[in-house]
């Protein structure tokens, strides 16, 4: 029963952080009740937690949290690194201990055992990969490849120096304040990796979500197995339509082979609950990541996108306004019939809010480019080192 709680407490402690961290990044969230709940757990439970502290041990106590802060959130840190091996590694071990020995089953080869092991092992040297790896950072050696890499849109990039590197900051290039260095294509900072999520590694972050959305699949389709096989193994539907006198259909028999799953295998249901939520949570942000991807955007730029969209409709409803406003103010000096002036002051104003506010996202190339440029990073590519030579 112990292994069950630990489950139950190791299961919503993940979803928990799981959960807060991917409604933080998604746009969709922002504003929503949900954003206030995650904000509430982010910060306002935090900014309770800072007062308690303050009100009893002092300013010497708010002092020791500030630096712990500045450490867990403004520095880079192996916390969440370590939080995650955690979660990979406890699923594992419940899953080993509580299934294995059900391997090789009625309906499952014992070559799982070690499939397994290989599934979580890849999972963890993406991991190491995403986390290890450069996420092309600029500096004085390529920035010129870099410039010429990407050029400005004059939108939402325009030519500017960085003022902590002191180097001219490439179009889609982001100075980041937690690892104080200069990313290209800079998609955000990804607090699981401990690293920045940009030009060169985006791949490798794909391949991690993609893969752990994989890995549970796997893992459900498993353990149904497992307890498919025990259900032929121990004859389970014989017994009751035969020995109980159980009527022989699926709706008969689906509530009493349910329940009696539930009283003798739990730990491989709750297993099976908890894999299914995440991949759900995996397959949404992959499919968030991977929309980015396809149109060739970076999460960076999809919030400046929405700044900027924001912006120009303001700017639209502004000079519709002042448009209608003049009109009115023509036709009143040209002393024409009420009527007529209210009915053409209409039609022009509504012409005018149709203006549609258009995203010309320069970068974009079409579906395969844009794929392409994920897997292949420009910086990896030869032309990426003639175009040093030939702005040398
Ligand atoms: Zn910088
Ligand atoms: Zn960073």
């Amino acid at each position: 029963m112990a292994v069950q709680w630990l489950l139950v407490c190791h299961g919503l402690v993940t979803l928990l952080v799981v959960v807060s961290f991917l409604c933080g990044q998604w746009p969709i969230f922002q504003g929503t009740f949900i954003q206030r709940i995650h904000f509430f757990i982010t910060f306002g439970a935090y900014d309770y937690f800072r007062r308690l502290i303050h009100f009893t041990c002092g300013s010497r106590g708010a002092n020791a949290l500030l630096s712990v802060e500045y450490f867990c959130c403004d520095r880079p840190n192996p916390i969440l690194q370590g939080i995650y091996l955690l979660i990979i590694g406890a699923t594992y071990y419940f899953i080993a201990v509580s299934s294995f020995i059900y391997i090789p089953g009625y309906y499952i080869s014992g070559v799982h055992r070690y499939t397994s092991l290989l599934a979580v092992g890849v999972g963890i040297l993406l991991f190491l990969l995403t986390s290890f790896s450069d996420p092309g950072v600029v500096n004085s050696g390529n920035v010129s490849q870099y410039l010429s890499a990407y050029p400005y849109d004059n939108i939402i990039f325009s030519e500017k120096d960085c003022s902590t590197c002191k180097i001219p900051k490439p179009a889609r290039s982001k100075h980041c304040s937690i690892c104080n260095r200069c990313v290209a294509r800079f998609d955000h900072h990804c607090g699981w990796m401990n690293n920045c999520i940009g030009e060169r590694n985006t791949r490798y972050f794909m391949a991690f979500i993609l893969w752990h959305f994989l890995i549970c699949v796997y893992g459900i389709v498993a353990l149904a197995l497992i307890l498919a096989g025990r259900l032929k193994d121990l004859k389970v539907i014989y017994i009751l339509t035969v020995y109980y006198g159980i009527e022989n259909s699926f709706r008969r028999l689906a509530p009493l082979v349910v329940q009696w799953l539930l009283n003798s295998y739990n730990t491989q249901i709750l297993i099976m609950v908890f894999l299914a939520v995440v991949s759900l949570l995996l397959a949404g942000f992959f499919m968030y990541h991977a929309k980015l991807c396809i149109t060739n955007t970076t999460t960076n730029e999809s919030f400046k996108w929405h700044e900027y969209m924001s912006w120009q409709r303001k700017v639209n409803e502004a000079k519709a306004s002042a448009e209608a406003l003049k009109s009115s103010l023509g036709e009143l000096n040209q002393e024409r019939s009420p009527q007529e002036s209210k009915w053409r002051t209409f039609f022009k104003r509504s012409r005018l809010q149709e203006q549609q506010v258009v995203k010309n996202n320069k970068y974009n190339k079409g579906f395969v480019h844009n794929i392409h440029e994920v897997v292949f990073p420009l910086s990896t590519r030869k032309s990426f080192s003639v175009n040093k030579s030939k702005s040398r």
